[in-house]
């Protein structure tokens, strides 16, 4: 019998839902649709400071507007609740205090100065830590409330992402040993994934592929607590009609702005259904009518424009 695929869509209620997160939330929602499989709403609340109340519930209300549901989530609940990671702290100290068994965290009092003074940067972005807290005395005085990091060895993964193909990445170049907590107590992205998309049993993951260098260490960690390992699918992001980096300034990106300007959630479905080759024309469609009939799922390999027009 075949696995029923089970995907999500994990917005940050850090800002409005923007066409961006649209795109990559239909993509998820269609594959789950169209194969009989399950989809789930997760809130990535972590960032406390970021989190704009009311921000998760304009983009619940954004994702029905647009036509789209989910079989478990914040509101709806579901076997796996929470859907919302600030109330999911014990599940991030369980795997904390599994890989603190296995002598795979430390204690790490660096300063960002600090790293990049020692560091360089593999590519653009950050840089990979150098490791100066490796060996040092654990019992030291720390010099600023420590974050803990996992030791990621020598490992170097390989996976192939259903949209790019075949990927390879040496941890240690690439990222060093990486922050699971912070020294401010907040559990960091890279953690609280993957123990979630373990926990809610999503078999594949869609999402941006500004996220595809976060999967090697992501794999890392699933491999490191003994969990099974999702498949991934990356889908290119949604740029400005100008060609740049969406900004959350200019309303005609978020969806809550394009519903004030009147356009009909069929016309936003369309051409982003269109750009994502779920179909071969961009004319206005119900969400729902999307699943059912063949879906010619060419997936783009370029970034989508999106238009100037709906
Ligand atoms: N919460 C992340 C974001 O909004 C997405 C995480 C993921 O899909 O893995 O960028």
């Amino acid at each position: 019998m075949r696995k029923v695929i089970h995907t999500r869509f994990a917005p940050s209620p850090t800002g409005e839902l923007h066409l961006g997160g649209a795109w990559t939330a239909l993509a998820s929602w269609t594959l789950a649709r169209s194969t009989g499989g399950r989809f789930t709403v997760r809130m990535e609340d972590l960032d406390g400071p970021r989190t704009i109340v009311g921000a998760a519930a304009q983009i619940l209300d954004d994702l029905r507007w647009l036509g789209l549901d989910w079989d478990e989530g914040p509101d709806v609940g579901g076997p796996h609740a929470p859907y919302v990671q600030s109330a999911r702290s014990e599940h991030y100290e369980r795997a904390l205090a599994t890989l603190r068994e296995a002598q795979l965290l430390y204690r790490c009092d660096c300063s960002r100065a600090e790293i990049a003074r020692i560091a360089s940067a593999p590519h653009e972005g950050e840089a990979a830590y150098p490791g100066l807290c490796r060996d040092r005395d654990p019992r030291r005085t720390m010099k600023r409330p420590p974050a803990w990091r996992v030791r990621v060895g020598d490992r170097v993964v390989s996976f192939v992402d259903e949209l790019r193909g075949p990927q390879t990445e040496d941890l240690q170049v690439e990222a060093g040993d990486f922050v699971l907590k912070r020294g401010d107590g907040l559990y960091a992205y890279q953690l609280a994934v993957v123990v979630d998309d373990a926990a809610m049993a999503i078999s594949q993951v869609v999402r941006g592929d500004d996220l595809l260098a976060s999967t090697a260490r992501q794999i890392f960690l699933y491999e490191t607590l003994s969990l099974p390992v999702p498949r991934f699918l990356h889908v290119p992001l949604v740029i400005s009609p100008e060609g740049e980096r969406l900004a959350k300034r200019n309303s005609m990106v978020t969806i809550s702005g394009i519903r004030k300007a009147g356009v009909d959630a069929s016309a936003v479905i369309g051409k982003l259904a269109h750009g994502l080759g779920l179909r071969t024309s961009d004319a206005p469609v119900a969400a729902s009518e999307l699943i059912g009939d063949a879906i010619p799922w060419r997936w783009p390999t370029q970034p989508w424009r999106a238009p100037t027009a709906w």
